[in-house]
């Protein structure tokens, strides 16, 4: 039976507030956070600085997917997991994630051969063998010609064809929020923290900046999860030795719709990256890029060079089509919130950490979109643990539990 939504009376931001849990940054991984610590008992109060989904969360490639190409770094660990709750949320969340297909064309020009792209077929499906999704195939190119007339055909090798998961970002945030507050939760946006309350150099609390007044809100825990600002939230509790993140910026275009019925992963001709033409929405989204960033966090847009890049990449595999400039209709551009290290942006790894610094202040950052339930259940586990009565908390529900 469907659950049907209790009417949720807004709440205000009262000052000296008390909860068992403060969440800064109200992106996928907040939202989640807040959800499932609100479903297992705990006093919640989540807060954004801007609005919700403003930050990475809305304007990632809207892909539920395990990565494919992290296999090449035998990340194999981090692929299993992520297909895991690619399929977890095309259970639980099957109204903002469904099923897309995709077709790996392979040239004579391309960096990976076929074989290697059989064998990376063969392994992504092993590592997903409980799924319902439909089993990849190897293709011939006479059948990828006929499947999809809008690739260039001269030089083609062959193929393959699989599924991943292709999601509603900014929606699911949304949903989170809504259920986290259903459940008890106090969610704010327009909410900035701008510094931290400490008791015998302990996290306590924030202060929170809301209509140029000042607000003081206690809380047993205190998690940082404001993704590419990490590093700048955990700088206002201590100067940080090591960075928490180092973001890369990435860019998509939006075209028309390019008449595509399946998603294409392809390489740059540039660089041999690999990137997707995607139908979404009744048009078309290609991206991304990987660069290295330095400049305001709160300043991202995509450059004539994104652009340029973009372009001549989809232009080497379209036929009959010529994309311009005067073609994009939209642009978006984000931060991968990446752990820190000191390897090239497309390099660095996607795993996800969870660390608590000497004053207790608890940080969440790296990993993927795809992967945030299962983000936001260790983390909950983890503030469970630090609290007094935490036998009386329920266990995590979210991998079984509908998204409303
Ligand atoms: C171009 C691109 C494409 C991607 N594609 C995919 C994909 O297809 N699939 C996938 O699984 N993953 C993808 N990702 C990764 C994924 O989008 C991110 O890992 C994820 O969205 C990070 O979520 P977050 O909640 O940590 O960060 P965010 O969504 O950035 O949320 C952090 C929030 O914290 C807030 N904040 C910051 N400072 C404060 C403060 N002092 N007080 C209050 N609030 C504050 C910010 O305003 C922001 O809203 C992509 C990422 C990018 C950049």
């Amino acid at each position: 039976m469907e659950e049907s939504s209790p009417k949720i009376k807004p709440v205000d931001l009262v000052n000296n507030a008390n909860y068992d849990v403060i969440i800064i940054g109200g992106g996928i991984n907040g939202a989640s956070i807040a959800r499932d610590a609100a479903l297992r008992g705990l006093s919640v109060c989540l807060l954004e600085k801007n609005d919700f989904g403003s930050g990475s969360s809305s304007k990632s490639s809207k892909l539920a997917h395990g990565g494919l190409r992290y296999l090449e770094h035998l990340e194999f660990r981090l692929v299993q997991e992520t297909l895991r709750e690619r399929d977890t949320l095309l259970k639980c969340a099957s109204k903002y994630v469904t099923p897309l297909k995709f077709l790996y064309p392979v040239y004579s020009f391309s960096k990976r051969p076929l074989w290697k792209i059989r064998l990376g077929m063969w392994v992504y499906s092993l590592l997903t063998f409980q799924s319902d999704m439909p089993s990849y195939s190897m293709l011939s190119k006479n059948t990828i010609k006929k499947e999809c007339p809008t690739l260039r055909q001269d030089c083609l090798k062959g193929g393959a064809t699989y599924y991943d998961g292709q999601m509603q970002d900014f929606n699911l945030i949304i949903a989170n929020i809504s259920d986290a507050k259903a459940h008890g939760a106090h969610t704010f946006e327009n909410c900035t923290v701008s510094n931290f309350i400490k008791d015998h150099d302990k996290v306590v609390g924030v202060e929170v900046q809301k209509d140029e007044k000042s607000l003081y809100i206690y809380g047993q825990c205190v998690v940082n999860a404001t993704g590419a600002w990490s590093n700048e939230t955990a700088g206002k509790d201590k100067k940080l030795k090591t960075p928490l993140v180092a973001p890369t910026k990435g860019v998509h275009i939006v075209v028309r719709s390019l008449g595509l019925d399946q998603a294409l992963i392809l390489e740059t001709p540039q660089d041999n990256r690999i990137f997707f033409i995607i139908p979404w929405e009744n048009k078309t989204l290609i991206g991304t890029t990987d660069t290295a960033f330095e400049g305001s966090l709160d300043n991202i847009v995509a450059d004539d060079a994104d652009i340029t890049y973009l372009l001549t990449a989809s232009n080497h595999y379209l036929k009959d089509i010529v994309l311009k400039k005067e073609d994009v209709i939209d642009t978006f551009a984000a931060l991968r919130p990446l752990q820190y290290s000191e390897k090239g942006a497309s390099k660095r790894s996607r795993d996800f950490s969870l660390v608590e610094s000497d004053s207790e202040l608890i940080h969440l950052f790296g990993g993927k979109y795809t992967s945030y339930r299962y983000m936001a259940e260790c983390t909950v586990d983890h503030i469970i643990n630090k609290l007094p009565f935490r036998k009386e908390f329920r266990k995590c529900i979210t991998a079984i539990k509908p998204l409303p």
